[in-house]
């Protein structure tokens, strides 16, 4: 498995220059003329209406679909024209509608690219025992399961360990929790954004929800309705700083409240906090929103926040919290407020 990627998070992984698809016998571009940079280590999102070209994009990265013009680079390598086959070795690819082969043992659906780049059989095991482990599911458990035999949230999850096996640099994921409970969705995403911090890959993910966007990008391509992107941006400033009424309208109301989500208590500068015992207390891993959220329930506007590990408690303050939002809303990068979910430094 590969390290986490600490640095060269500035080198860009993909790039898509100009690029355009019109398919066969249509008037108009399904996507015309689009460019996008993607840093490695980073989670871009495209999100935008249906119908609007995202999946079409996603397939020209690892040409499934054809461009018809452009060029797209890969590490820096212009990968337009190479082998297409050789081009999906080192590129993961996940599903709305997860794939899996129906009739082989989750062992065997995940161990299926490692067999084909001629692992033998001990090495594809433990790869297989390894993965499952990674996405959440107890090798012994589920590898002689089959397909039929798991929930929906599980067979997502062999299809993430599938797309994983042979260590791609590069994840595609298209609508990959479209279809499950919105329940159990929110723990795949929350288990999604863990997983990145360990595997640090680069990932290019399709949503049509702008909440699921703004929970798992590093930055966001919102789709305008003319097959361009009508903003790149990281999420705070989407919400903060919409690029025209397009985007103000797809992000919806309460962009300022569903900020709040963005901020983690960890990566605020709070004073110690004294008197713990007369305090409700709120763990740092907690947002901003969760804070507010703890307030206003118990009717208090000053919380203990608990650190990690033997660090002394801090105090959050409704005002602080409130400036907070600000200076995140006007700042120019994301701050100090990433670092959970991209696995940098903070
Ligand atoms: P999204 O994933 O954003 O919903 P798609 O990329 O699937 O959008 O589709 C973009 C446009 O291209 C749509 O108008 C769709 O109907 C059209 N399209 C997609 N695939 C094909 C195809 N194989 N042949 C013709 N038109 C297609
Ligand atoms: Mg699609």
């Amino acid at each position: 498995m590969s390290e986490p990627v600490p640095h060269g998070r500035d080198q860009m992984m993909i790039r898509l220059e100009r690029i355009s698809k019109r398919y066969p016998g249509q008037s108009a571009d399904a996507v015309a003329e689009l460019n996008l940079d993607v840093k490695q280590g980073e989670i871009v999102v495209l999100v935008g209406p249906s119908g609007c070209g995202k999946t079409t994009t996603l397939r020209m990265i690892n040409r499934l679909v054809q461009p018809s013009q452009g060029r797209i680079y890969l590490d820096g390598e212009d990968v337009t024209q190479i082998d297409a086959t050789r081009l999906r070795r080192r590129i993961g690819y996940v599903i709305q509608q997860v794939g899996l082969f129906p009739h082989m043992t989750v062992g065997r659906n995940v161990g299926l690219i490692p067999k084909i780049l001629g692992q033998d059989g001990q090495q594809i095991a433990e790869r297989v025992d390894e993965l499952l482990a990674l996405v959440g599911l107890n090798p012994d458990q589920y590898r002689e399961r089959y397909p039929r035999e798991l929930s929906g949230g599980q067979q997502q999850r062999v299809g993430v360990a599938r797309a994983l096996a042979a260590d791609p640099p590069v994840m595609l994921m298209d609508e990959p929790f479209g279809a499950i409970d919105p329940i159990t969705r929110e723990r795949l995403q929350d288990e999604f954004l863990s997983l990145q911090q360990r595997i640090g890959k680069t990932i290019v993910f399709v949503t049509h929800d702008i909440q699921e966007a703004i929970k798992l990008g590093d930055r966001i391509a919102i789709f305008g309705p003319d097959s361009t992107i009508a903003q790149y941006d990281t999420p705070e400033r989407i919400l903060a700083h919409p690029a025209d009424d397009f985007v103000r309208s797809f992000v919806g109301a309460g962009a300022a409240v569903r900020s709040l989500g963005l901020l983690h208590l960890r990566d605020l500068p709070l004073p110690a906090c004294e008197r713990v015992e007369d305090r409700r207390t709120i763990s740092e891993d907690a947002t901003l929103y969760d804070a507010l959220d703890a307030m206003l329930q118990a009717g208090v506007d000053e919380l203990a926040v608990a650190g990690a590990g033997d660090a002394p408690p801090r105090l959050l303050r409704w005002a602080d919290a409130i400036r907070a939002r600000e200076r995140a809303a006007t700042g120019s990068e994301r701050a100090a407020t990433g670092s959970a979910r991209s696995g940098e430094a903070p």
